[in-house]
C-alpha cells in the first residue's frame, strides 16, 4: 500500500527504520526486534540503503520479504550515489516489479574520501532530480529528507529549505527529518518550511539516547544540537549504563509527547535494529 493511502486515514503515523543486518547473528536479533515492533502495528517500516549502495542486495532482498512475506507496509530507501540514470531507472524497475510501492529518495553523502559529493557521469547532483526521474518514470509513493538543525553542507536554514522546496515540486509526497533533541528547532523549521511553500507532511525522525557513548556520535551523524540539560543528565549517569538508559528514555518519552499534543503528523523511529527503546517509548506514548 502507499503511505499517501494511509496518510488518508490517519492523522498521526508511527513508524520504524531498520537497516540491512550484516550477518547471521545480527539477522537473529533483527528478526526478534521486528516481532517486538510488530506488536505495536506500525503504519510503516522503512529499510536503509547502505553508503555508496553497498547494502543495495540486502536492503532489495529485505524491503521484498517485510513486505511481501511478513505483510508490513515497507519503503525502501535508495540513493543516486555511484548510479547513472540508466542504473537507476534499472533498480527502480527491480523494486516495481517486486511490488514496492514507496520510495525514500536520497542524494547519499559523499563517498569515503571524498570531500563533497560529485555526480557521476550521467548521475544525478541532488535529491531533487532524482525525485523528479522517479516522478516522470514511475509511480511510487516518494518521500525525502529534510534537516531540522539544516543539511551540513547548506550555507544556511534558509538556502537548505529553497532547495527543499524545488525537491518537493519536483516529486515529494512527504518528508522525514534527520534525528534531531530541540522540538522548538522542529516546530521553527516547520513554520519556514510552511512560509517557503512546502505543505505536504513533515515527519520528525527520532532517536532515543540509551548509551552515553551516543551522544558524541549522533552529533556527528546530524549536526543537532542536544540540550543542555539532556546532557548535563547523561553526564551525571555515565558511568551507570542502567540509569542513563532510563534518562535517555524519558527524554524521548517528554520529546514525543510535546510533538504529538503539539500536531506532529507522527513519529519515525530510527530503531538502529534495537526494539525495546522504541517499544518502551511507543507504549508508554500509547498508554
Ligand atoms: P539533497 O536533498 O540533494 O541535499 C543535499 C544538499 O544539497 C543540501 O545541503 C541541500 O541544501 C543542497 N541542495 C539540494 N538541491 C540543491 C540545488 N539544486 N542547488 C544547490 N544545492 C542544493 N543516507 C544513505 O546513504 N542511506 C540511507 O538510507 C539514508 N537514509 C536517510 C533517511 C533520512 C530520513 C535522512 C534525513 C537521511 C538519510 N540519509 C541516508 C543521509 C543522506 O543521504 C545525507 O544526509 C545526504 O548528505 C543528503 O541527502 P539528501 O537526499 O537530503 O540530499
Amino acid at each position: 500500500m502507499k503511505i499517501t493511502q494511509i496518510f488518508k486515514t490517519h492523522r498521526q503515523t508511527f513508524s520504524f527504520e531498520f537497516f540491512p543486518p550484516k550477518d547471521e547473528i545480527s539477522a537473529v536479533d533483527f528478526g526478534i526486534n521486528v516481532g517486538q515492533l510488530m506488536k505495536l502495528n506500525p503504519s510503516f517500516v522503512t529499510v536503509t540503503y547502505g553508503a555508496g549502495g553497498s547494502t543495495q542486495e540486502r536492503t532489495f532482498a529485505l524491503v521484498d520479504y517485510l513486505q511481501n512475506k511478513i505483510g508490513l507496509t515497507c519503503m525502501a530507501h535508495y540513493t543516486c550515489v555511484n548510479a547513472t540514470m540508466e542504473r537507476v531507472a534499472q533498480d527502480l524497475k527491480y523494486l516495481e516489479d517486486k511490488g514496492i510501492k514507496n520510495l525514500m529518495l536520497l542524494r547519499g553523502d559523499p563517498p569515503k574520501g571524498q570531500k563533497s559529493f560529485v555526480a557521476p557521469k550521467n548521475g544525478f547532483q541532488y535529491a531533487g532530480e532524482l525525485m523528479r526521474f522517479a516522478r516522470k518514470s514511475f509511480n511510487f509513493c516518494q518521500a525525502g529528507a529534510c534537516y531540522v538543525d539544516k543539511h551540513p553542507e547548506a550555507p544556511s536554514i534558509e538556502d537548505d529549505i529553497r532547495h527543499l522546496k524545488e525537491k518537493v515540486d519536483a516529486g515529494a509526497d512527504f518528508l522525514i527529518t534527520q534525528l534531531f533533541f530541540e522540538n522548538k528547532n522542529y516546530f521553527r523549521f516547520v513554520e519556514l518550511a510552511r512560509k517557503a511553500g512546502i505543505n505536504c507532511r513533515i515527519i520528525p525522525g527520532i532517536i532515543p539516547i540509551t548509551a552515553y557513548k551516543q551522544i558524541e556520535r549522533f552529533t556527528q551523524m546530524s549536526g543537532a544540537e542536544i540540550p543542555r540539560a539532556l546532557k548535563e543528565k547523561l553526564e551525571k549517569y555515565k558511568d551507570d549504563p542502567d540509569a542513563t538508559y532510563k534518562a535517555g528514555i524519558e527524554f524521548s518519552i517528554g520529546q514525543c509527547r510535546e510533538l504529538l499534543d503539539s500536531g506532529a503528523p507522527g513519529l519515525h523511529f530510527y530503531t538502529l535494529n534495537k526494539s525495546r527503546a522504541a517499544v518502551e517509548i511507543y507504549e508508554r506514548l500509547t498508554s
